[in-house]
């Protein structure tokens, strides 16, 4: 059995290696899709919906009215020091396809009903893109 949540920010980023517009500093509307499966609990669950805000909401909400930017990214981390503004600092480009890994692997890491099997996320990065990726817990 499946259930899935959807959750949404703002968040500005840049892919300093993109040979297009993506090089620029920019934004989007993020929308992250998250899914459980597992079998269900004696209450008849696979997670209480509440759980899975507790679980996801404050990863959502680090990243929200943030500027996401790779840790060798230094002169944008420096202007984004100096203005005081919102900044998450990460060692990974900041793709569609990494934020994924990024959420896998905070949700994988947090306090998880035992039931719990596998994890699934969608980060969509526009309406009509998204990245996908799943991993099985043991
Ligand atoms: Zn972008």
């Amino acid at each position: 059995m499946k259930i899935a949540k959807e959750f949404k920010w703002e968040m500005g980023h840049r892919l300093p290696f993109h040979k297009g517009k993506c090089k620029n500093l920019h934004g989007h509307t993020y929308k992250l899709l998250v899914e459980f499966s597992g079998d269900l609990d004696v209450n008849g669950m696979v997670m209480d919906y509440y759980d899975v805000k507790k679980v996801v909401g404050p990863i959502v909400e680090e990243l929200d009215h943030s500027f996401i930017i790779k840790n060798d990214d230094t002169e944008v981390i420096e202007f984004l020091q100096k203005i005081n503004s919102k900044h998450v600092v990460v060692n990974f480009e900041t793709t569609a396809e990494n934020i994924c890994y990024y959420f896998l692997d905070k949700i994988s890491d947090a306090d998880l009903p035992s039931n719990i099997s596998k994890i699934m996320v969608k980060v969509y990065e526009t309406e009509s893109t998204y990245a996908e990726s799943e991993r099985t817990l043991i």
